[in-house]
């Protein structure tokens, strides 16, 4: 166990990658921080940032994706935890999940009680809705498949 040399951060690692302002950064898609605790991290320009991969991994299974820090992914949940349930999140935001229905335009839909209108579809998991005056970001499941 030491400290980091390299970055000079009070953290304990392994091995870490910095770039020349200093900052952890991932070279050839490896890891710029691998923990005492094998806790992997990816970087760029000291920021967790993976593109289309998990940006840190723990030996456990847990995965988050993250660009720029903020937990993020377009294609599937954003934090997988094993044992729990999946969140998944647009630019720091978690979504609600809908599971098994439908979403169009327009269509009013309940979530725990509340009523909302679906007003754009994001992609083919992701929709925005409309509560009151909120806007936000929800998860229909019916089409995402696993893998
Ligand atoms: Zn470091």
């Amino acid at each position: 166990m030491k400290l980091c040399i390299k970055c000079r951060s009070k953290h304990y690692i392994i091995s870490c990658t910095v770039y020349e302002k200093g900052e952890h950064h991932s070279y050839n898609d490896k890891p710029a921080i691998i923990y005492d605790d094998f806790v992997k991290m990816w970087c760029s320009n000291g920021k967790a940032h993976r593109e289309n991969k998990p940006a840190k991994t723990w030996p456990d299974g847990t995965r988050e994706w993250l660009l720029n820090n903020e937990l993020h992914r377009n294609d599937g949940p954003a934090c997988q935890y094993p044992g729990s349930a999946d969140w998944w999140c647009l630019k720091g935001e978690r979504a609600e999940l809908i599971l098994k229905e439908n979403l169009y335009l327009k269509k009013v839909i309940q979530i725990k009680g509340i009523t909302a209108i679906v007003i754009e579809k994001i992609n083919d998991c992701w929709y925005e809705i409309l509560i009151g005056d909120e806007k936000k970001l929800v998860v229909s499941l019916d089409k995402y498949k696993e893998g």
